[in-house]
């Protein structure tokens, strides 16, 4: 009887090490599954294999690569801030503020659409051009936004960088190793000016005039990734800069720019 005791205990520590491994309990492998940070896997996607009905379930041999929505990412860059005030805008107060408050209403506007976007600033702070293309250089982003507002003109002002574009393009997977931060733009005039288009179109359909404009301009020159300079003015005489409805109308617009920018984002090599 000693050796049946002792097979029983033998069989009792295998079947616990079998556990640890999450081999026996379908449990433990689906647990381990909701703990992943991917939910759902292309195996998991795949029919059953009908040759082989008793196999155990498979353990990826890798995390796999984050979905491109999860990589999506847009900065915001209010402009001016602490002791730079930007522009005066009459009673819509200082560029700086304004400024700070699109990028704030933008910021949620995005969030409630699954857009994740970060701030160079968020509050009165005082930042230097390099400070706030490092905030873009670092985060990778697919889309820099920069914010300025005017008293003068109408409807919305983009501006794409003026710098030349490199004599030969560099390869797609160099580009954001080996830049010159003063033109880091220029590797990205293309994908500039198609983001430009995309807001340019759906500013145009809410009946708010646009002007383009190519500058030389910090720290939009320095961004290593797809980006526009937007100037805010006064829609016309009976609606000026402050107006809340103008604010969020151009917030919305903007917003639904940026997703269709995440679809064509997506379909870039
Ligand atoms: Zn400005």
């Amino acid at each position: 009887m000693r050796w049946i005791k002792q097979l029983q205990s033998e069989r009792r520590a295998w079947t616990l090490a079998l556990l640890v491994l999450g081999l026996v309990c379908p449990t433990a492998s689906a647990s381990g599954q909701q703990t992943s940070a991917q939910p759902a896997t292309p195996q998991a996607a795949q029919p059953p294999s009908p040759q082989l009905p008793s196999s155990p379930p498979s353990i990826p041999a890798a995390i796999p690569p984050r979905p491109p929505e999860l990589r999506f990412v847009v900065v915001l860059d209010a402009a001016h801030g602490g002791s730079d005030a930007g522009a005066i805008l009459g009673i819509a107060g200082l560029e700086k503020n304004y400024t700070e408050a699109l990028a704030i209403r933008l910021h949620a506007l995005l969030g409630a659409r699954g857009v994740r976007s970060i701030f160079t600033r968020d509050d009165d702070a005082t930042l230097d051009n390099d400070a706030r293309a490092a905030v873009a250089n670092r985060a990778n982003a697919s889309a820099c936004i920069l914010l300025h507002a005017t008293p003068t003109g109408n409807g919305v002002h983009l501006f794409t960088s003026s710098l030349p574009a490199p004599a030969q393009p560099a390869a797609q997977d160099l580009r954001r190793a080996f830049l010159p931060w003063q033109t880091a733009q220029a590797s990205f005039g293309t994908q500039s000016l198609r983001l430009e288009s995309n807001i340019n179109a759906v500013l145009t359909a809410q009946h708010i005039p646009v002007l383009l404009g190519r500058t030389s301009l910090m720290p939009l020159d320095s961004m290593a990734c797809p980006a526009v300079a937007i100037e805010i003015a006064p829609l016309n005489a009976e609606t000026p800069l402050g107006d809340p409805k103008y604010q969020q109308k151009i917030a919305e617009a903007l917003t639904s720019a940026l997703l269709e920018w995440r679809s064509d984002w997506r379909s870039q090599p």
